[in-house]
């Protein structure tokens, strides 16, 4: 909708609720209407175009890293992590069994 048209929408409107509830209700109410329709539809097209954050995985293969299911007895070995939080399986977080390897730098 171009700029014109827009005005000329909220002029309809405008005098269309005065006779209803007033010329100053009328457009108080058209005001707010096309302020938080803009908002809203900035918000939104900010959220849509917004990539996601690359999340920083780093390399841990030679940590050795291995975590245990302690429900069904999974076992997973570790190659990139993005963060030092064990998985989860069966709704329960894994348990860490480290073998061999070298401990990591930091916490992964
Ligand atoms: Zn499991």
């Amino acid at each position: 909708m171009t700029r014109g048209a827009a005005l000329a929408a909220a002029v309809t409107a405008t005098v269309a609720l005065s006779f209803p509830f007033g010329f100053l209700r009328a457009a108080v109410a058209v005001v707010m209407f096309a302020a938080i329709l803009t908002f809203g539809v900035r918000f939104m097209r900010s959220i849509v175009h917004a990539p996601p954050p690359e999340p920083e995985v780093a390399d841990v293969g030679d940590y050795g890293l291995r975590y245990v299911c302690s429900m069904c007895g999974l076992e997973l070995k570790i190659e990139k992590a993005a963060r030092d939080r064990a998985p989860t399986h069966c709704m329960e977080p894994m348990v860490l069994v480290r073998e061999g390897g070298r401990p990591p730098l930091r916490p992964v």
